[in-house]
């Protein structure tokens, strides 16, 4: 039988981390205590999640035709996700996300670049892929126009489409109409719609290591999060997207699919980073025996 199969559309960055002791005041040069470059971007991120766990995940987004480019996509090939959907743009640069981390303190500044360019026109040239798959799973840092037009493309179609509504923007009736499941966190749910009564029954709110609140035959109902000793919660609502994304391909009843998605996020805040501590499918399968 065939892998399920899971598309996601959505950004690819590069994570620039200087480590400081404290951030720079205007004007001032301050000597960093350390750097790093990390493959990230929502959309990348959770493809890597989905990948982990098993299925077959296909890509369709954007990078820049330079260097970081290149080291991005061999990240996303090594970690087993086919980037038949993505090419480089001409004269643009990578997504790069600028992070200065000092200990109670961060600045972050993301230049999406190539992102910007994941177009309606330049996603409709692989709707074939778009076509084959079980789930798509869509998120807020390329266009909105495009979030929409594959909503759209995916309603008239029968795809199951997840809506990571990250990083949160005001959006429209039709788009939430359009998406089986929105997934944000609390701060997100806020922000996304007016009318959250209309749009309610398909909202699957993390609550970071509270769990999930979501709607369940009319329902309210909480999951608490697993007691676990987090190390790092960089990337677990990745974690979670990606694995929700995952459960339900595989179609499982969307109470699994919940619980699956909260393993397996629970089990990535034991590790640094936001693609380093997602787990295998072996990993979530022990974790919930
Ligand atoms: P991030 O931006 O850090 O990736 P987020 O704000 O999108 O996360 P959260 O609601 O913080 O999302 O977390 C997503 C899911 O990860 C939660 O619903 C839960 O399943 C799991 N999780 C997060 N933090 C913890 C924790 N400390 N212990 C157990 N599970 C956790």
């Amino acid at each position: 039988m065939d892998k399920p199969k899971v598309t996601v559309i959505g950004s690819i960055n590069m994570d620039m981390v200087t480590t400081t002791s404290r951030i720079p005041v205007k004007g001032e040069t301050l000597i960093g205590e350390g750097f790093k470059m990390v493959p990230g971007g929502k959309g990348a991120n959770q493809a890597v999640a989905a990948a982990r766990l098993g299925v077959d995940v296909n890509f369709i987004g954007r990078v820049g035709n330079d260097h970081f480019g290149e080291i991005l996509i061999e990240q996303l090939i090594k970690q087993g996700v086919t980037l038949t959907g993505v090419e480089p743009v001409i004269a643009e640069s990578s997504g790069v996300a600028t992070i200065l981390l000092a200990e109670h303190d961060n600045r972050i500044m993301v230049t999406p670049g190539a992102n910007n360019h994941v177009t309606p026109e330049y996603v409709a040239r692989y709707t074939s892929i778009i076509k084959q798959s079980d789930i798509v799973l869509l998120q807020l840092e390329i266009p909105l126009q495009t979030i929409e037009y594959v909503a759209d493309y995916c309603k008239r179609e029968g795809i199951p489409v997840i809506l990571n509504p990250a990083p949160a923007q005001l959006l429209s009736d039709s788009l939430l109409r359009n998406v089986s499941f929105v997934t944000p966190n609390e701060t997100e749910a806020l922000a996304i719609t007016e009318n959250i009564k209309e749009h309610e029954d398909k909202m699957i709110v993390t609550l970071g290591e509270a769990g999930v609140r979501y709607k369940l035959d009319q329902k309210e109902v909480t999951v608490p999060g697993f007691p676990v000793a987090p190390v790092d919660t960089t990337g677990a609502g990745d974690t979670f997207n990606g694995a929700l994304a995952v459960a339900l391909a595989r179609g499982e009843e969307i109470k699994q699919a919940i619980s699956y998605a909260n393993a397996a996020a629970a089990l990535s805040v034991l590790h640094f980073g936001a693609q380093g501590g997602m787990p295998d499918a072996a990993a979530v399968a022990n974790f919930l025996n």
